[in-house]
């Protein structure tokens, strides 16, 4: 008799049984990926639009994953206890509450939810390695019941958001188009994305009359002598005086701080940095996880608990790649606040080890510097900039002006500066040269304006991490979906089908405001009970579109042809979807 643990992906299974089995005896049991399928009684039948929205919902098991459970169950009937330990994320919490309810009680069908959390017991941790791993079997704890409430209302909004509008439309679609065989789907997040792609779209090209910009102006420099050579005073602007001299009243010295060190990546803000795609970022730091060389990477939190730090300190010393002065006691104030008890993203001291032994290449290697060098700046001391400011008179304008400015402590500077040196200076007379500068440019503009821009998958996580749309574990599956629905082109512009979809959901009005709306709302989720006013407000909204899809003239659904204007037939050919146009006699990808 031993505990089983139930991890998310094998990898990870392997991993913990690796870890554990070395101390204690254990058993560990990958769930792979979601097991149920959250669905809504009666979806499937509904013919007319009249019946929608439907929203009774309840977990159902694809045949595939029917085997996966039974096969954990079965070890779990001859097990002591069974610790969860999916991904630390809403749909990891998800994952293990319903393997949970299986092996529990198995059933064909599931409510949202029944079981109360506080029963399963939870290995929490952010990082696959030893340390982690250990401490979290060691020491676990109930299921956090704000985590997977927040999961399983995410669940419920796609679900009846989704599968009622996908079915609203296709129901509609398929009276004009009896050929149409895939359905049209409209998700709540995917669909202001598809809106944002299309308005980022523009080609275009301009030819205006000649125009053109005079300037004339004249602007005085003032240089003082010092030593022989000639150094420019910083005057304010306008300012015209004629003397041979300037005389320093006084001279004052200042030295301030200039903060250097960075918090360490979330999954936002690595996505940014990133010179690879938003999709292929997150495959190679998943990797880099499953290998228990780096955090978990989908986090918001920019922390690392201080022992971890400690760690990963000590292992960056021990191969020279943290320079002297660099310590913790200057880390940024955002990666000192622990906000949730997730992770930021760093490496692993064996992320060290392999990275300073040469043993990651390619995209994990590129990765992997990338974050490495932000836990170096994470670390940096702030940079002291030692700078003299003098008091001058010249004629009867005083004035202060910055004389010289140099960096005091230079062996910490992690960014490249020009400093000009200058000779130091007391007070007294010193000769003044002025030098009038008299300009008179003209500025003739291009007659010619083009205007062409697409918008990069990147862009596209960028704007919806502004927006704040999705969360940090999915904005970067976006740009992949709208694709492999057809509603983009590999270089993301939009398709027929995509273009058509982007102006009905104008038409209905999903906007980024509303998808804002139901995260807002799903965030301040707090327990089960909760849900029942979430769920209240997605029926609510759901309706509203379902009305007005129902409104919509079939002319609007059309497929017109770009050409002649007449309406398009679809066909399912052996090339996919295509429309064509019977009057031109022509065929376009769908
Ligand atoms: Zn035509």
């Amino acid at each position: 008799m031993k505990p089983v643990i139930i991890a998310e992906k094998p990898e990870a299974a392997n991993r913990i049984y690796a870890i554990l089995s070395k101390k204690w005896p254990v058993e560990v049991k990958a769930a792979k990926g979601h097991l149920m399928q959250l669905w809504i009684r009666g979806i499937d039948s509904a013919r007319h639009i009249s019946q929608l929205p439907l929203t009774e919902v309840y977990w159902r098991i694809p045949k595939v994953c029917k085997k996966i459970l039974e096969d954990i169950r079965a070890s779990v009937l001859v097990a002591t206890n069974t610790i969860i330990a999916t991904d630390f994320d809403r749909e990891g919490e998800v994952i293990g509450y319903n393997v949970y309810r299986y092996v529990l009680n198995p059933r064909r069908y599931y409510p949202l939810y029944d079981v109360d959390p506080g029963r399963i017991r939870r290995m929490y941790f952010s990082a696959l390695i030893e340390s982690e791993i250990m401490y979290a079997f060691q020491n676990t704890e109930q299921m956090n019941e704000k985590l997977l409430a927040q999961g399983l209302g995410r669940n419920l909004a796609d679900t009846l958001f989704g599968l009622n509008i996908t079915k609203a439309i296709t129901i509609r679609f398929k009276r004009i188009y009896p050929k149409l065989t895939q359905a049209v789907s409209l998700g709540r997040v995917q669909s202001p994305v598809l809106v944002y792609i299309r308005d980022q779209i523009k080609a275009g090209i301009k030819v205006s009359g000649p125009h053109f910009f005079d300037d004339r102006d004249t602007a005085y420099e003032y240089y003082v002598e010092v030593d022989g050579g000639h150094y420019r005073l910083d005057m304010p602007e306008g300012i015209n005086v004629d003397d041979d001299y300037v005389e320093v009243l006084d001279v004052r010295k200042e030295i301030r701080e200039e903060q250097q060190s960075k918090p360490f990546f979330n999954t936002d803000e690595i996505l940014q940095v990133s010179p690879l795609s938003p999709e292929v970022t997150m495959q190679v730091l998943e990797g880099l996880y499953l290998k228990g060389y780096a955090t978990y990477p989908r986090t918001s939190s920019r922390f690392v608990p201080p022992s971890f730090l400690n760690n990963i300190i000590e292992r960056m010393r021990a191969y020279d790649i943290l320079p002297e002065e660099f310590s913790a006691e200057y880390l940024h104030p955002e990666s000192r606040e622990q906000t949730d008890k997730k992770m930021a993203i760093v490496l692993t001291p064996e992320g060290i080890d392999a990275y300073a032994n040469n043993r990651l290449s390619g995209r994990e290697k590129i990765l992997a510097t990338i974050i490495l060098e932000r836990m170096i700046l994470a670390l940096a001391p702030p940079l002291r900039i030692e700078s003299v400011y003098i008091n001058i008179r010249i004629g009867d304008v005083i004035h202060e002006v910055l004389w010289s400015e140099n960096i005091a402590n230079p062996e910490v500077c992690c960014d490249t500066r020009f400093i000009e040196l200058r000779p130091s200076i007391s007070p007294g007379k010193y000769p003044l040269v002025k030098i009038a500068k008299r300009q008179h440019e003209k500025t003739v503009f291009s007659v010619l304006s083009r205007d062409i821009s697409i918008v990069s998958d990147k862009a596209i996580v960028g704007w919806m991490t502004e927006k704040n749309l999705g969360t940090e574990a999915t904005r970067y599956h976006y740009p992949a979906l709208l694709r492999e629905r057809h509603y983009i082109t590999d270089e993301n512009l939009t398709t027929l089908l995509g273009e058509k979809i982007a102006e009905i959901i104008g038409r209905i009005g999903i906007s980024v405001d509303i998808t804002r709306e139901v995260e807002n709302r799903l965030n301040s989720i707090e327990k089960l009970g909760d849900i029942e006013d979430f769920k209240e407000f997605i029926v609510g909204v759901t309706k509203e579109y379902v009305e007005t899809l129902s409104e919509i003239s079939d002319s609007e659904l059309r497929f017109i042809c770009p050409e002649c204007g007449e309406d398009l037939q679809l066909a399912n050919t052996r090339y996919g979807l295509i429309a064509y146009c019977q009057q031109c006699r022509k065929f376009f990808p769908v």
